[in-house]
């Protein structure tokens, strides 16, 4: 074989996407991925260890995986037909996208969430970026124009806002569902922290998507548990395009028995709620720093500094947070809220790394 480039085989949009990665430092306080900063709780560990001896692992999962959607069902109060679980809500964003976007536009209120984006190029599709309001709030009238497009095939907007952390209320995103001619999906990653659910209007908006994760509250990032409700015959067109066994057995089990424990895990979001309360009045003490109010589990802020270099002095100091700065979010660093001691050493190595800098 003479001079074989595998990169002369892709589409050109391809060839331009980086691989998504992320650190993976032992001993670093890790405050970069929104995850829910509590050990998984015992008892709910217990109960996976006692039913996972019962488990057939020899044998495929439940392609349509039944027993949780049950369990969902009664939780979201929506009929089963109206729910598909995913390996993470990711995997759900790409199958949305390969179902109905290639060849069309989809509309994305900016800055937000990074996969709509890369997932849409995967896809085949064109993102065309609708960019929010100063204070972060979605231009309404612009992402129902965008919607409205005969070329438009799924809008996505999140609220809570990764990484802004700001709300968009339901009339808002009625109002766009309303006039638009495509799916509309709202990403509520963080919905159990802040901010009011889209999905009691799902009975007067067939177009409209609503994402959930058990990735972020409910503590199971490392099993990969994603579901989205929508119109029972968009269900049925997704079924056809998702991978057949794409939640793997211990995860469907896992989903069902932390859904069995909810309560643990309301108390768990409480603390952390009053754990953010803290941590922004630290911050709010540090020089130069401006916060952006939030709903979810982690807090946007500024400095006067290159963001970059203030990632780097936080990582020299054993801290991983999120450096987000681009158009619109110049300068910006997002922090998820830790546990107390996490939070502890992130603000006094911030304080350092502010103080090395200097204030300007
Ligand atoms: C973390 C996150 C997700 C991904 O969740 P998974 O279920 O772990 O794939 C989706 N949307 C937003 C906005 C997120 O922040």
């Amino acid at each position: 074989m003479t001079n074989f480039n595998p990169a002369e085989l892709l589409r050109d949009e391809i060839r331009t996407l980086d691989a998504y990665d992320a650190p993976v430092i032992p001993g670093l306080v890790k405050l970069d991925a929104n995850e829910n900063p509590f050990d998984f709780p015992g008892i709910v560990k217990d109960a996976l260890a006692r039913e996972m001896v019962d488990q057939i692992y020899s044998r495929y999962p439940d392609p349509m995986a039944r027993e949780l959607l049950c369990e969902l069902s009664s939780y979201t109060g929506l009929p089963a037909d109206c729910l598909l679980a995913g390996n993470g809500s990711d995997e759900l964003i790409l199958t949305l996208l390969l179902t109905f976007g290639s060849g069309g536009t989809i509309p994305v209120a900016v800055p937000t969430f990074s996969m709509y984006f890369v997932h849409s190029v995967v896809a085949g599709a064109r993102p065309v970026f609708i960019p929010r309001r100063p204070d972060f709030s979605v231009d309404a009238g612009a992402m129902a124009e965008a919607g409205k497009s005969s070329e438009a095939r799924v809008l996505f907007l999140c609220t809570p806002n990764n990484p802004t952390g700001n709300i968009t209320p339901p009339e808002v995103i009625a109002g766009i569902a309303g006039v638009s001619r495509c799916l509309v999906v709202v990403d509520e990653a963080y919905i159990e922290f802040g901010g009011e659910s889209c999905l009691p209007l799902m009975e007067k908006y067939p177009n409209l998507v609503v994402l959930r994760t058990f990735s972020k509250a409910f503590g199971l990032a490392g099993l990969r548990v994603g579901y989205l409700a929508a119109n029972p015959e968009v269900i049925n067109q997704l079924k056809k395009v998702k991978n057949p066994y794409n939640l793997n057995a211990h995860s469907q089990l896992a989903a069902k028995i932390v859904l069995r424990y909810r309560d643990i895990f309301s108390r768990q979001i409480r603390e952390i709620l009053n754990l953010k309360q803290e941590l922004q009045k630290d911050l709010e003490q540090l020089p130069g720093i401006r916060l952006y109010p939030g709903e979810a589990n982690f807090i946007l802020f500024r400095t006067p500094h290159d963001a970059g270099e203030v990632f780097e002095g936080l990582l020299e100091r054993g801290i991983l947070i999120r450096n987000v700065h681009s158009p619109g979010l110049e300068g910006c660093l997002r922090t998820t809220v830790g546990q107390r001691e996490e939070n502890r050493l992130f603000i006094k190595a911030l304080a350092d790394v502010l103080k090395q800098k200097g204030v300007s």
